[in-house]
Protein backbone atom coordinates (compact mmCIF):
# COMPACT_ATOMS: atom_id res chain seq x y z
CA UNK A 1 0.00 0.00 0.00
CA UNK A 2 3.07 2.48 -1.14
CA UNK A 3 2.92 5.95 -0.27
CA UNK A 4 4.36 5.90 2.99
CA UNK A 5 4.63 9.03 4.98
CA UNK A 6 7.06 10.22 8.59
CA UNK A 7 4.65 10.23 11.40
CA UNK A 8 5.27 12.33 13.87
CA UNK A 9 3.52 11.35 17.17
CA UNK A 10 3.22 14.68 19.46
CA UNK A 11 1.96 14.92 23.61
CA UNK A 12 -0.57 17.16 24.08
CA UNK A 13 -2.16 18.28 27.10
CA UNK A 14 -5.95 16.71 26.90
CA UNK A 15 -7.64 20.08 29.06
CA UNK A 16 -5.59 22.86 27.68
CA UNK A 17 -3.89 21.86 24.49
CA UNK A 18 -0.87 24.03 23.56
CA UNK A 19 -1.96 26.27 20.90
CA UNK A 20 1.20 25.92 18.59
CA UNK A 21 1.14 22.56 18.47
CA UNK A 22 -2.59 22.71 17.58
CA UNK A 23 -1.87 25.36 14.87
CA UNK A 24 0.71 22.59 13.14
CA UNK A 25 -1.84 20.18 13.46
CA UNK A 26 -4.23 22.43 11.73
CA UNK A 27 -2.09 23.57 9.19
CA UNK A 28 -1.30 19.91 8.25
CA UNK A 29 -5.58 19.11 7.78
CA UNK A 30 -5.31 22.68 5.65
CA UNK A 31 -2.66 21.46 3.18
CA UNK A 32 -4.79 18.18 3.02
CA UNK A 33 -2.47 16.11 5.39
CA UNK A 34 -3.84 13.14 8.06
CA UNK A 35 -4.24 14.20 11.61
CA UNK A 36 -4.94 11.45 14.27
CA UNK A 37 -6.50 13.04 17.60
CA UNK A 38 -8.24 11.95 20.81
CA UNK A 39 -12.15 12.70 20.96
CA UNK A 40 -13.73 11.63 24.08
CA UNK A 41 -14.87 8.58 22.64
CA UNK A 42 -11.94 7.10 20.60
CA UNK A 43 -9.21 9.08 18.83
CA UNK A 44 -10.21 9.98 15.45
CA UNK A 45 -8.30 9.82 12.00
CA UNK A 46 -8.96 13.58 10.83
CA UNK A 47 -9.04 14.83 7.10
CA UNK A 48 -10.37 18.28 5.80
CA UNK A 49 -13.90 17.50 5.18
CA UNK A 50 -14.49 19.81 2.32
CA UNK A 51 -11.36 18.69 0.64
CA UNK A 52 -12.19 15.05 -1.31
CA UNK A 53 -8.77 14.18 -2.24
CA UNK A 54 -7.63 14.72 1.69
CA UNK A 55 -10.91 12.18 2.93
CA UNK A 56 -9.24 9.58 0.01
CA UNK A 57 -6.39 9.07 1.75
CA UNK A 58 -8.34 8.42 4.80
CA UNK A 59 -9.71 5.18 3.18
CA UNK A 60 -6.46 4.14 1.86
CA UNK A 61 -4.57 4.51 5.35
CA UNK A 62 -7.12 2.63 6.82
CA UNK A 63 -7.82 -0.07 4.40
CA UNK A 64 -11.78 1.02 4.77
CA UNK A 65 -13.92 0.35 1.78
CA UNK A 66 -15.54 3.45 0.02
CA UNK A 67 -19.02 2.43 0.77
CA UNK A 68 -18.44 3.40 4.99
CA UNK A 69 -19.28 7.35 4.86
CA UNK A 70 -17.44 9.15 7.81
CA UNK A 71 -18.62 11.53 10.05
CA UNK A 72 -17.76 15.39 9.81
CA UNK A 73 -17.17 16.93 13.30
CA UNK A 74 -17.65 20.57 14.08
CA UNK A 75 -16.69 22.54 16.84
CA UNK A 76 -19.61 24.73 17.14
CA UNK A 77 -23.39 24.52 17.00
CA UNK A 78 -23.86 27.13 14.22
CA UNK A 79 -21.06 25.08 11.86
CA UNK A 80 -23.57 22.13 11.59
CA UNK A 81 -24.82 24.60 8.54
CA UNK A 82 -22.05 23.71 6.61
CA UNK A 83 -22.21 20.74 6.58
CA UNK A 84 -25.91 20.06 6.51
CA UNK A 85 -29.07 21.17 4.92
CA UNK A 86 -33.24 20.89 5.73
CA UNK A 87 -31.99 20.31 9.25
CA UNK A 88 -35.09 19.62 11.47
CA UNK A 89 -36.18 20.99 14.53
CA UNK A 90 -34.69 17.29 16.17
CA UNK A 91 -31.49 17.78 15.58
CA UNK A 92 -31.52 21.12 17.70
CA UNK A 93 -33.70 19.40 20.27
CA UNK A 94 -31.40 16.99 20.83
CA UNK A 95 -27.70 19.26 20.35
CA UNK A 96 -29.15 21.06 22.91
CA UNK A 97 -28.58 17.68 25.79
CA UNK A 98 -26.02 16.18 23.96
CA UNK A 99 -23.66 18.33 22.09
CA UNK A 100 -21.13 19.02 22.54
CA UNK A 101 -20.89 15.02 23.32
CA UNK A 102 -21.07 11.30 21.84
CA UNK A 103 -23.53 11.55 19.47
CA UNK A 104 -23.91 11.86 15.80
CA UNK A 105 -26.49 13.31 13.91
CA UNK A 106 -27.45 11.37 10.43
CA UNK A 107 -28.66 14.40 7.99
CA UNK A 108 -29.17 15.79 4.72
CA UNK A 109 -25.92 16.93 3.12
CA UNK A 110 -25.15 19.77 1.98
CA UNK A 111 -23.36 19.82 -1.24
CA UNK A 112 -19.92 21.34 -0.48
CA UNK A 113 -19.79 17.95 1.57
CA UNK A 114 -17.65 15.98 -1.10
CA UNK A 115 -19.48 12.55 -2.27
CA UNK A 116 -16.57 10.57 -0.90
CA UNK A 117 -17.43 11.64 2.56
CA UNK A 118 -20.31 9.85 2.99
CA UNK A 119 -19.90 7.34 0.35
CA UNK A 120 -22.22 8.79 -1.90
CA UNK A 121 -24.92 8.87 0.23
CA UNK A 122 -27.55 12.08 0.12
CA UNK A 123 -26.95 12.70 4.04
CA UNK A 124 -23.94 13.31 5.69
CA UNK A 125 -23.34 11.91 10.14
CA UNK A 126 -22.36 14.91 11.95
CA UNK A 127 -21.00 15.27 15.66
CA UNK A 128 -19.47 17.91 17.85
CA UNK A 129 -17.21 16.63 19.94
CA UNK A 130 -16.34 17.19 23.77
CA UNK A 131 -12.93 16.95 23.82
CA UNK A 132 -10.91 20.34 23.81
CA UNK A 133 -8.00 18.57 21.92
CA UNK A 134 -10.47 17.71 19.11
CA UNK A 135 -12.45 21.09 19.12
CA UNK A 136 -8.77 23.34 19.34
CA UNK A 137 -8.12 21.17 16.44
CA UNK A 138 -11.31 21.56 14.46
CA UNK A 139 -11.68 25.51 15.45
CA UNK A 140 -8.38 26.49 14.28
CA UNK A 141 -8.31 24.42 10.81
CA UNK A 142 -11.48 26.53 9.95
CA UNK A 143 -13.44 24.02 8.63
CA UNK A 144 -14.92 20.71 9.53
CA UNK A 145 -12.81 18.05 10.04
CA UNK A 146 -14.27 14.35 8.91
CA UNK A 147 -12.81 11.51 11.28
CA UNK A 148 -13.25 7.59 11.57
CA UNK A 149 -11.72 5.61 14.39
CA UNK A 150 -8.15 5.91 13.73
CA UNK A 151 -7.47 2.23 13.44
CA UNK A 152 -7.26 -0.02 10.16
CA UNK A 153 -10.30 -1.77 8.66
CA UNK A 154 -12.25 -4.56 11.33
CA UNK A 155 -9.93 -3.85 14.29
CA UNK A 156 -10.96 -2.47 17.23
CA UNK A 157 -10.60 1.13 17.58
CA UNK A 158 -7.84 3.18 19.56
CA UNK A 159 -8.17 4.45 22.51
CA UNK A 160 -4.81 5.80 22.84
CA UNK A 161 -2.11 7.35 20.72
CA UNK A 162 -0.23 4.35 21.14
CA UNK A 163 -2.81 1.83 19.39
CA UNK A 164 -3.26 4.50 16.47
CA UNK A 165 0.85 4.29 16.12
CA UNK A 166 0.31 0.73 15.91
CA UNK A 167 -1.74 0.43 13.35
CA UNK A 168 -1.36 3.44 11.21
CA UNK A 169 2.67 4.30 11.43
CA UNK A 170 3.39 5.68 8.15
CA UNK A 171 -0.26 6.65 6.91
CA UNK A 172 -0.31 9.51 8.73
CA UNK A 173 1.44 12.68 9.19
CA UNK A 174 0.52 13.78 12.24
CA UNK A 175 -0.60 11.99 15.72
CA UNK A 176 -1.84 14.11 19.14
CA UNK A 177 -1.52 12.28 22.40
CA UNK A 178 -3.73 13.35 24.43
CA UNK A 179 -3.82 9.77 26.64
CA UNK A 180 -6.23 7.61 26.72
CA UNK A 181 -10.02 8.51 26.06
CA UNK A 182 -12.38 8.56 28.29
CA UNK A 183 -15.36 6.48 26.91
CA UNK A 184 -13.71 4.19 24.96
CA UNK A 185 -16.29 3.14 22.68
CA UNK A 186 -18.01 5.32 19.84
CA UNK A 187 -21.01 7.90 19.40
CA UNK A 188 -24.07 6.81 19.35
CA UNK A 189 -25.33 7.17 15.78
CA UNK A 190 -28.84 8.49 14.88
CA UNK A 191 -30.38 8.54 12.07
CA UNK A 192 -32.45 11.97 11.73
CA UNK A 193 -33.43 11.19 7.56
CA UNK A 194 -35.61 7.81 8.55
CA UNK A 195 -39.18 8.52 9.00
CA UNK A 196 -38.79 7.52 12.58
CA UNK A 197 -35.43 8.46 13.83
CA UNK A 198 -33.18 5.59 14.80
CA UNK A 199 -30.13 4.65 16.61
CA UNK A 200 -28.13 2.85 13.35
CA UNK A 201 -25.05 2.64 16.14
CA UNK A 202 -25.25 2.49 20.24
CA UNK A 203 -22.48 4.20 21.77
CA UNK A 204 -21.78 7.17 24.52
CA UNK A 205 -25.20 8.14 24.70
CA UNK A 206 -27.96 5.62 25.72
CA UNK A 207 -30.81 4.82 24.06
CA UNK A 208 -32.80 5.92 26.95
CA UNK A 209 -31.15 9.49 27.72
CA UNK A 210 -31.46 9.78 23.80
CA UNK A 211 -35.76 8.80 24.36
CA UNK A 212 -35.78 11.12 27.41
CA UNK A 213 -35.68 13.59 25.03
CA UNK A 214 -37.47 12.20 21.92
CA UNK A 215 -39.86 9.20 23.27
CA UNK A 216 -40.16 7.63 19.38
CA UNK A 217 -36.36 7.17 18.38
CA UNK A 218 -35.92 3.31 17.71
CA UNK A 219 -33.67 1.46 18.83
CA UNK A 220 -31.06 -0.35 16.71
CA UNK A 221 -31.39 -3.14 13.82
CA UNK A 222 -29.85 -5.66 13.33
CA UNK A 223 -26.78 -6.35 11.91
CA UNK A 224 -26.21 -7.09 8.28
CA UNK A 225 -23.58 -9.99 7.42
CA UNK A 226 -20.53 -8.47 5.75
CA UNK A 227 -19.93 -11.38 2.95
CA UNK A 228 -22.89 -9.64 1.54
CA UNK A 229 -21.25 -8.33 -1.59
CA UNK A 230 -24.81 -6.32 -2.42
CA UNK A 231 -24.88 -5.18 0.97
CA UNK A 232 -25.02 -0.95 1.19
CA UNK A 233 -24.56 -1.19 5.00
CA UNK A 234 -26.95 1.31 6.65
CA UNK A 235 -23.83 2.29 8.92
CA UNK A 236 -20.39 0.81 8.69
CA UNK A 237 -20.51 0.60 12.92
CA UNK A 238 -23.44 -2.01 11.58
CA UNK A 239 -20.76 -4.47 9.94
CA UNK A 240 -20.47 -8.02 11.54
CA UNK A 241 -16.88 -8.07 11.39
CA UNK A 242 -15.85 -4.87 12.73
CA UNK A 243 -13.82 -4.23 16.39
CA UNK A 244 -11.24 -7.43 15.53
CA UNK A 245 -8.39 -8.56 17.61
CA UNK A 246 -6.10 -10.68 15.66
CA UNK A 247 -7.22 -13.71 18.45
CA UNK A 248 -10.07 -15.59 17.78
CA UNK A 249 -12.86 -14.42 20.00
CA UNK A 250 -16.39 -16.25 21.28
CA UNK A 251 -18.68 -14.51 23.61
CA UNK A 252 -21.03 -16.42 26.03
CA UNK A 253 -24.67 -15.23 26.64
CA UNK A 254 -27.33 -16.43 29.35
CA UNK A 255 -27.45 -17.37 33.18
CA UNK A 256 -25.37 -16.66 34.97
CA UNK A 257 -23.93 -19.73 36.46
CA UNK A 258 -24.05 -21.65 33.21
CA UNK A 259 -22.15 -19.04 31.24
CA UNK A 260 -19.23 -19.85 33.84
CA UNK A 261 -19.17 -23.32 33.13
CA UNK A 262 -19.37 -22.83 29.66
CA UNK A 263 -16.42 -20.75 29.64
CA UNK A 264 -14.42 -23.08 32.07
CA UNK A 265 -15.39 -26.02 30.10
CA UNK A 266 -14.10 -24.20 26.64
CA UNK A 267 -11.36 -22.67 28.19
CA UNK A 268 -9.68 -25.71 29.43
CA UNK A 269 -10.50 -27.37 25.81
CA UNK A 270 -8.73 -24.78 24.01
CA UNK A 271 -6.01 -25.18 26.37
CA UNK A 272 -6.02 -29.08 25.89
CA UNK A 273 -5.87 -28.40 22.00
CA UNK A 274 -2.48 -26.57 23.28
CA UNK A 275 -4.29 -22.93 22.80
CA UNK A 276 -2.93 -19.83 24.14
CA UNK A 277 -6.92 -18.56 26.08
CA UNK A 278 -7.49 -14.93 27.29
CA UNK A 279 -10.28 -13.70 29.32
CA UNK A 280 -11.81 -10.66 29.65
CA UNK A 281 -13.49 -10.97 33.35
CA UNK A 282 -15.34 -8.24 34.96
CA UNK A 283 -14.08 -8.27 39.15
CA UNK A 284 -17.35 -10.47 40.05
CA UNK A 285 -15.90 -13.21 37.72
CA UNK A 286 -12.38 -13.74 37.87
CA UNK A 287 -12.24 -15.67 41.40
CA UNK A 288 -13.94 -18.37 39.14
CA UNK A 289 -11.13 -18.56 37.19
CA UNK A 290 -8.61 -18.31 39.55
CA UNK A 291 -7.35 -21.96 39.12
CA UNK A 292 -6.94 -21.83 35.60
CA UNK A 293 -2.96 -20.97 33.61
CA UNK A 294 -4.98 -18.31 31.76
CA UNK A 295 -3.97 -14.48 30.50
CA UNK A 296 -6.71 -12.78 32.27
CA UNK A 297 -7.39 -8.98 30.93
CA UNK A 298 -9.21 -7.63 33.91
CA UNK A 299 -12.76 -4.92 32.93
CA UNK A 300 -13.38 -3.16 36.46
CA UNK A 301 -16.74 -3.69 38.62
CA UNK A 302 -19.47 -5.56 36.15
CA UNK A 303 -21.94 -2.46 37.36
CA UNK A 304 -19.35 0.21 36.38
CA UNK A 305 -20.53 -0.07 32.53
CA UNK A 306 -18.75 3.60 31.78
CA UNK A 307 -15.48 1.94 33.29
CA UNK A 308 -15.94 -1.56 31.44
CA UNK A 309 -16.41 0.46 27.79
CA UNK A 310 -13.44 2.41 28.69
CA UNK A 311 -11.55 -0.73 28.83
CA UNK A 312 -12.98 -2.63 26.42
CA UNK A 313 -10.97 -2.06 23.03
CA UNK A 314 -7.52 -2.01 25.11
CA UNK A 315 -8.40 -5.09 26.87
CA UNK A 316 -9.08 -6.84 23.11
CA UNK A 317 -5.90 -5.43 22.01
CA UNK A 318 -3.82 -6.12 25.17
CA UNK A 319 -4.86 -9.76 25.35
CA UNK A 320 -3.33 -9.62 21.41
CA UNK A 321 -0.44 -8.36 22.30
CA UNK A 322 -0.01 -11.27 24.77
CA UNK A 323 -0.45 -13.42 22.22
CA UNK A 324 -3.40 -15.60 23.02
CA UNK A 325 -4.85 -17.84 20.60
CA UNK A 326 -8.76 -17.04 21.45
CA UNK A 327 -10.62 -14.48 24.04
CA UNK A 328 -13.65 -15.63 25.68
CA UNK A 329 -16.05 -13.24 27.31
CA UNK A 330 -19.30 -13.10 28.78
CA UNK A 331 -22.17 -11.08 27.03
CA UNK A 332 -23.58 -7.75 28.81
CA UNK A 333 -27.21 -7.20 28.93
CA UNK A 334 -28.11 -4.46 26.21
CA UNK A 335 -29.51 -1.82 28.29
CA UNK A 336 -28.01 1.47 28.97
CA UNK A 337 -24.31 1.40 27.96
CA UNK A 338 -24.88 -2.43 28.32
CA UNK A 339 -26.17 -1.74 24.32
CA UNK A 340 -22.68 -0.30 22.91
CA UNK A 341 -20.63 -2.61 24.91
CA UNK A 342 -22.71 -5.62 23.78
CA UNK A 343 -22.84 -3.99 19.97
CA UNK A 344 -19.22 -4.20 20.22
CA UNK A 345 -18.94 -7.92 21.89
CA UNK A 346 -20.93 -8.96 19.01
CA UNK A 347 -18.68 -7.29 16.37
CA UNK A 348 -15.59 -8.32 17.91
CA UNK A 349 -16.44 -12.00 17.88
CA UNK A 350 -17.78 -11.70 14.33
CA UNK A 351 -21.22 -12.58 15.44
CA UNK A 352 -20.14 -16.00 17.31
CA UNK A 353 -22.36 -15.48 20.23
CA UNK A 354 -22.66 -18.63 21.99
CA UNK A 355 -26.45 -19.09 23.77
CA UNK A 356 -25.81 -21.38 26.70
CA UNK A 357 -28.83 -22.89 28.16
P1 LIG B 1 -16.20 5.31 12.37
O1 LIG B 1 -15.59 5.45 11.05
O2 LIG B 1 -15.64 4.20 13.16
O3 LIG B 1 -16.26 6.61 13.11
O4 LIG B 1 -17.70 4.92 12.08
C1 LIG B 1 -18.45 5.80 11.30
C2 LIG B 1 -19.89 5.67 11.65
O5 LIG B 1 -20.54 6.76 11.06
C3 LIG B 1 -20.57 4.47 11.10
O6 LIG B 1 -20.79 3.48 12.02
C4 LIG B 1 -21.92 4.99 10.62
O7 LIG B 1 -22.87 4.63 11.57
C5 LIG B 1 -21.83 6.42 10.64
N1 LIG B 1 -22.16 7.13 9.41
C6 LIG B 1 -21.39 8.05 8.82
N2 LIG B 1 -22.03 8.64 7.80
C7 LIG B 1 -23.24 8.08 7.73
C8 LIG B 1 -24.37 8.29 6.88
N3 LIG B 1 -24.36 9.20 5.90
N4 LIG B 1 -25.45 7.51 7.06
C9 LIG B 1 -25.45 6.60 8.05
N5 LIG B 1 -24.43 6.37 8.90
C10 LIG B 1 -23.33 7.11 8.75
MG1 LIG C 1 -14.43 2.57 13.29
Amino acid sequence: MGNLTYTRLIAIDAEHPDPETIQLAAEQVQKGGLVAFPTETVYGLGANALDASAIGKIYSAKGRPSNNPLIAHIATLEQIEQVAVDIPETAYQLAAYFWPGPLTLVLPRHERVPDVASAGRDTVAVRFPAHPVARALIKAAGVPIVAPSANRFTRPSATTAQHVLADLNGRVDIILDGGPTHIGVESTVLDLTAPTPIVLRPGGVTLEALQTVLPEILAPAQHVPMDDAEARPASPGMLIKHYSPNAEVLVFDGEAEAVTRRMRETASQRMADGQRVGLLLTDEDRPAFADLPVVVQPLGAAHDLAHIAQQLFAGLRALDAQQVDVILARQFPAEGMGRAIADRLLRAAEGRVIEVE
